[in-house]
Formats: structure tokens, C-alpha cells, sequence
């Protein structure tokens, strides 16, 4: 599993890249992806999502289908 950025809603702030444990938010072009084959969902090493935390916008970062 894994979480995605939706990308209508995301500013590019760029607030959810430095708390990644795994590295997975890429920078693509002035815009953000979370690369899915790298992405945890931070299962074992967190609570909660740590992009989702980080994100200043509501349902930005969402679990891809
Ligand atoms: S859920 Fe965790 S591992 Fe996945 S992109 Fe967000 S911070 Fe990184
Ligand atoms: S923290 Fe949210 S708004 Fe900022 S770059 Fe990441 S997904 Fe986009």
C-alpha cells in the first residue's frame, strides 16, 4: 500500500519530503510525487503517515486505490 499526492490540491510546498523515513516524495518537474514501490504508508515506523502530518493542505496526500 501506499499514499499519493493528489495533484489539483498540492502547492508544492514541499513540506512532506524532508519527513519521509523511506525517501518515496519525489520532486517531478516543480511538482511532488510519492514513488508507490517505495512508499510504506510508514507501517513500523510510525503512527500516522508522516507526509499526510506534514501536509498544510486537507486531503492532499490520500491512499492510492
Ligand atoms: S506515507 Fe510515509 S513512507 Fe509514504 S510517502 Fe508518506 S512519509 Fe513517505
Ligand atoms: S506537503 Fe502537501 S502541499 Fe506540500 S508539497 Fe507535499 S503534498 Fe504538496
Amino acid at each position: 500500500m501506499a499514499m499519493m499526492i493528489v495533484k489539483d490540491e498540492c502547492t508544492s510546498c514541499g513540506d512532506c519530503q524532508p519527513v519521509c523515513p523511506t525517501g518515496a516524495v519525489l520532486k517531478k518537474k516543480g511538482t511532488y510525487i510519492i514513488d508507490a514501490e517505495v512508499c510504506t504508508e510508514c507501517e513500523g515506523e510510525f503512527d500516522e503517515p508522516q507526509c499526510v502530518e506534514a501536509c498544510p493542505v486537507p486531503n492532499c496526500i490520500v491512499e492510492a486505490a
